[in-house]
């Protein structure tokens, strides 16, 4: 497994940028499929960070243009093949009490969401995170949506057809974004989330971030990441550290000790630019999340790991 991994990441070294990287990127990709994990732990706080990011952006009046890279089917049926062969859901927004009146006022926005698309309170529906731009996005802004999987893009493709103010595009969404920036809008929310199932997705999210923050300083760069290696993800929070860029913010939950093979037990934000409510509103969410998702094994962390 190990030695398979290595060679796969080594082929893609080998030839980015180039048309044969597309062909290798998607045969590689082929096997994940993010319904596989819908909905779980990560996804909870991955998408309420988003959301509230976006309330601020909307606070603020003038228009703005969102950007989600890695943006998956769109929505998922929580009934479906794929969702049902894991059921992560089940231990991450089936865990969360979504009567509004015990979750914490930040949370409210990401919670009616996912009500609304299950009306009866049973879980049948949840949405990925272009769903959730579209619903909190206005009628002057816009949304690019970049998706290199086939048929995670036909699903998200038809989902979104009739929105004028949404494109999707079947790309590398690394380097979509490279082509894009400085958006006509001059406001923008950024986010990365890739699988992580081939190693260079560390590299190229601090790269693409990097270089996306060298041509247009002011966007929110949204970068989610896995802990699955300690070193990894260390490694990832120190490279975002030591790239010159000012006022990051991390935030990451845990729902239990890495002990024993449980697959992924953390996972975590970084936010580049964070809205100037973003801390105090994860202040009051990390803490509610741990209780409801992890118990007596979790914990969180909020830290601002460089100064603005
Ligand atoms: N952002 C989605 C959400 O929150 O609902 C989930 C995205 S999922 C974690 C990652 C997606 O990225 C997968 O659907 C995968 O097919 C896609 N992907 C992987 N590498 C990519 C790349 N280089 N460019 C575009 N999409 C990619």
């Amino acid at each position: 497994m190990g030695r398979h991994r290595k060679s796969r990441d080594h082929a893609v070294d080998n030839v980015r940028g180039s048309s044969m990287e597309l062909i290798i990127l998607q045969s590689l990709m082929l096997n994940y499929r993010h319904a596989n994990h819908t909905g779980n732990h990560a996804d909870v706080l991955k998408h309420t960070t988003l959301v509230l990011v976006l309330e601020y952006m909307v606070l603020k009046g003038e228009s703005f243009l969102y950007v989600d890279i890695h943006a998956g089917a769109g929505l998922y049926d929580l009934r479906g093949e794929w969702t049902n062969r894991k059921c992560e859901y089940e231990t991450g927004i089936g865990r969360i009490p979504r009567d509004l009146v015990s979750a914490p006022a930040a949370m409210h926005t990401y919670l009616r969401i996912v009500q609304e698309l299950n009306p009866g309170g049973e879980l049948s529906e949840y949405p990925g995170s272009p769903w959730i731009a579209r619903s909190i996005l206005r009628a002057q802004d816009r949304a690019l949506l970049f998706e290199l999987h086939p048929d995670e893009y036909q699903h998200l493709c038809e989902l979104f057809a009739s929105d004028g103010k949404i494109k999707t595009e079947q790309c590398d969404g690394f380097q979509a974004l490279n082509d894009l920036l400085p958006p006509a809008e001059r406001r923008a929310v950024i986010l990365l989330d890739p699988p992580y199932e081939v190693k260079t997705d560390y590299r190229n999210v601090i790269e693409s971030v990097t270089a996306a923050h060298k041509k247009f300083p002011s966007g929110v760069y949204l970068a989610w990441y896995p802990v699955l290696n300690r070193a990894q993800s260390g490694k990832l929070e120190n490279d975002f550290i030591n790239s010159g860029m000012r006022n990051i913010l991390l935030a990451e939950l845990s729902i239990g000790s890495q002990a024993g093979n449980i697959g992924m037990t953390a996972s975590g934000m970084i936010i580049i630019n964070p809205p100037r409510q973003l801390s105090d509103s994860l202040q009051t969410i990390l803490p509610f999340l741990c209780d409801a998702l992890a118990g007596d094994d979790g914990g969180f962390r909020l830290q601002q790991l460089v100064a603005a």
